[in-house]
């Protein structure tokens, strides 16, 4: 088939599925390696094409698209997961797939997933695979009210979910949801959310960052504070399971690990996403070595350097036409550290770019601190909720 030879010099080409965010910081960082990317995207001017040296446009089934992509790269990565099993083979046939397609279709489907975690010990919330009503009720009385009702395939930053409180959200949230078959999860009532990047190379070394907290607004992440409030076990924790999960896999390439943590510090995993993460861009700024570049050097063939930060931080998600309104304010306010997708639509509910605050390793402040140090990206109210 491919030819390739790892590690890639400087020169090859990177195939990215997927033309966002990801894929334009993706991008970014493999250039600083010496790599080109050329991205596949059914959208013309896409942020990842923007700052890439070539771009298929097409769509993700489309068979000519899938081939001429593959014809131009020399290994491939995703940013995007949701790509046909059809689409996937055609090019994990022609070139090296890095993470592999195996470790994609268990993040393509809730149910693959969480058997997967389960089956290699790790927790996760109580859970049945629901292919009708009836057995929705009996999921029901498995794993108790309140859950969360959730499609297997396609689901993402909360859509394809229903909340059931009672016996009689049942009915609705089954036939609301599409397409079936369903997951049903355990509602846990967490204290907060955590999430862990690791990357592992195809030596089988493993670099994995510390955990961050995430803050949601509109099923949107909206904050990530690095490193995590939380305490010194429970992180220990946390890196295990990611390092687990990681090795589990036999990932090459770098993965989400998206956690609750309970109010008696219990870990269990929420998801995971064999890619570069929203939670991880601070690591742009707070870090020797990104995310992103630990990715590109992973699906490179490179050595991983370690997943160590110089300093804390706060990454601020400006999602739709509001936030990034903001733009000429958070290029005038001292230590905001701006990022621009570059998108050429700036619709409601829309990552479009992010801002990064650097603080001394060890002091990041508490809620009040955060929030003065936002300025007018604070979220509002008085910070006491950060
Ligand atoms: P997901 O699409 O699975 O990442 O879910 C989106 C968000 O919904 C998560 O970040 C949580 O805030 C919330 N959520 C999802 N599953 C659960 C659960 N089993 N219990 C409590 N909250 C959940």
């Amino acid at each position: 088939m491919s030819g390739t030879v790892f590690p890639l010099p400087p020169d090859a080409t990177i195939g990215i599925v997927g033309g966002g965010q990801l894929g334009r910081m993706s991008a970014l960082a493999a250039a600083r390696l010496g790599y080109r990317c050329h991205i596949l995207s059914p959208e013309a001017d896409c942020p990842a094409a923007r700052v890439s040296a070539g771009h298929t446009c097409g769509d993700y089934e489309d068979r000519a698209a899938l081939e001429e992509f593959a014809s131009k790269v020399d290994v491939i990565t995703f940013e995007f997961e949701n790509v046909s099993a059809a689409g996937l083979e055609l090019l994990a046939a022609r070139k090296p797939v890095r993470p592999g397609v195996a470790i994609l279709r268990i993040s393509q489907d809730r149910v693959a997933e969480k058997a997967f975690l389960n089956g290699i010990g790790i927790p996760t919330a109580p859970w049945r695979l629901v292919e009708s009503l009836a057995e929705l009720q009996e999921a029901s009385d498995a794993v108790g009210l309140p859950a969360i009702l959730k499609t297997t395939r396609l689901g993402y930053d909360g859509k394809g979910q229903a909340m059931l409180r009672n016996a009689g959200d049942l009915g609705p949230g089954f036939k609301r949801l599409v397409p079936k078959p369903l997951v049903l999860e355990g509602f846990v009532d967490f204290s907060c959310e955590i999430s862990v990047l690791v990357a592992r190379g195809a030596d089988g070394s493993i670099a994995c960052f510390d955990p961050v907290e995430n803050r949601h607004r509109d099923h949107i992440l909206d904050l990530t504070l690095a490193p995590a409030r939380i305490p010194t076990p429970t992180a220990a924790t946390a890196k295990r399971i990611a390092h687990d999960v990681a090795e589990g896999l036999g990932l090459v390439g770098l993965l989400a690990v998206e956690m609750f943590v309970t109010a008696d510090n219990r870990v269990l995993v929420n998801e995971i996403a064999p890619r570069p993460h929203n939670s991880g861009h601070w690591t742009i700024d707070a870090c020797p070595a990104s995310q992103f570049e630990l990715h590109i050097r992973a699906v490179a063939g490179l050595p991983l350097p370690a997943a160590q930060r110089h300093s804390d931080a706060v990454m601020k998600n400006l999602v739709g036409p509001d936030e990034i309104g903001m733009w000429p304010k958070i290029l005038a306010t001292p230590g905001l550290i701006p990022h621009h997708y570059g998108k050429t639509e700036a619709r409601h509910g829309r990552k479009l770019g992010h801002v990064t605050r650097l603080f001394p390793r060890d002091a990041l402040p508490g809620p009040f601190g955060i929030a003065a140090a936002l300025g007018s990206l604070a979220p509002p109210g008085d910070g006491s909720t950060l």
